[in-house]
C-alpha cells in the first residue's frame, strides 16, 4: 500500500514530497508572474528550480550556478 498524499486529487497518485520525483507532480496553482508554482503534493517549486517542501525544507536550483562564496 502505498503513501496516501491526502492533497493529490490524481489516480495513481503523484509523487509524494519526499520522493525523488517530487517535481513530476501536478501543478495545481501557478504564479509565473511570481516565479513559483505549487505542486499537488505540496512542494512549492521556483522557476529556478529550487523547492520548499511541505515540511519547510528547502532544496536550493539545481541550474548550475557560479558558487559563491
Ligand atoms: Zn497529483
Amino acid at each position: 500500500m502505498s503513501k496516501t498524499n491526502t492533497m493529490c486529487p490524481h489516480q495513481p497518485c503523484c509523487p509524494p514530497a519526499d520522493s525523488a520525483g517530487r517535481d513530476a507532480a501536478h501543478v495545481v496553482h501557478s504564479h509565473p508572474e511570481q516565479g513559483w508554482s505549487l505542486l499537488c503534493n505540496g512542494v512549492v517549486l521556483f522557476e529556478d528550480n529550487g523547492e520548499i517542501l511541505p515540511n519547510g525544507r528547502v532544496i536550493s536550483s539545481r541550474r548550475p550556478h557560479a558558487v559563491v562564496f
